[in-house]
């Protein structure tokens, strides 16, 4: 098997039997887990750009996202990886350009609470990475291509405003995206996740990459599954339901 590095996906930390909801003590100790058998985690566009250019990453990298930038990041996940010296990348959904910022907390997205500004910033100097998940999460391939372009562009503006350093990656809200998204992503950013599962590898689509949710380690076997040399194989068995409903046309 070529080399891969696993990029998993959370999106709150808490206690909520929801799809995008992973337990606080199990990743605690997911993250021990990992440390103690001397996992590291690597920046996502670290990780992109050395496979891409042939290198071979060291054994027992992986990479954490979290989308959508939920509360829970700051205080339930971010006190366990500073612990093992972790970092992420956040993909952040900032709300209209109109919104308050300067450390205030961003509007809420479906009801749940965000991350503060001044929060945001904390985990940057920490070594956390922010990518842009566009103003309001919509679903991009309803739209025209002009707003498509506003969502993606602004949400990346409004985040380098107040990091002042440049976002060089992007998530589709929801994975989904078409022609259009890819193209614009394409444009203002080095690399761009989908839903899609999957590890990644230098055969990766960069502007449509390949993550693997943590929904399908929401338990201490599965999340052991990442520490054997069976994982590949539990990434790809899992994808098999998946291909065969997308090709009956839902996802
Ligand atoms: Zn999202």
């Amino acid at each position: 098997m070529s080399p891969y590095v696993p990029v998993l996906t959370f999106h709150k930390i808490d206690e909520n039997p929801s799809v995008i909801s992973f337990p606080p003590g199990l990743f605690a100790s997911f993250m021990e887990k990992l440390y103690r058998n001397g996992y590291r985690t690597v920046g996502l566009t670290d990780a992109v750009d050395n496979l891409y250019r042939g290198g071979s990453p060291p054994e027992k990298t992986f990479v954490l996202t979290f989308d959508d930038g939920y509360r829970s990041v700051f205080s339930q996940a971010f006190p366990v990886m500073k612990r093992y010296g972790m970092s992420a990348t956040v993909f952040l959904t900032v709300g209209e350009p109109s919104e308050p910022r300067s450390g205030g907390r961003i509007p809420r997205l479906n009801g749940s609470e965000m991350l503060s500004w001044a929060e945001v910033t904390e985990m940057r100097d920490a070594g956390f990475r922010f990518g842009a998940h566009t103003l309001t999460h919509p679903d991009l391939t309803r739209l025209g291509t002009e707003k498509i372009e506003y969502e993606i562009v602004k949400s990346k503006e409004i985040i380098e405003g107040v990091l002042g350093e440049p976002v060089r990656s992007f998530a589709y809200p929801c994975g989904r995206y078409d022609e259009r998204s890819m193209g614009i992503a394409s444009r203002f950013f080095d690399c761009a996740c989908s839903d899609e599962l999957g590890l990644l590898t230098s055969e990766s689509k960069r502007y449509a990459l390949g993550r693997v949710d943590a929904f399908y380690l929401k338990n201490e076997r599965l999340a052991g599954l990442m520490l054997s040399d069976l994982f590949p194989y539990y990434v790809r068995l899992r994808n098999v339901p998946r291909s065969i409903r997308r090709r009956l046309g839902g996802r």
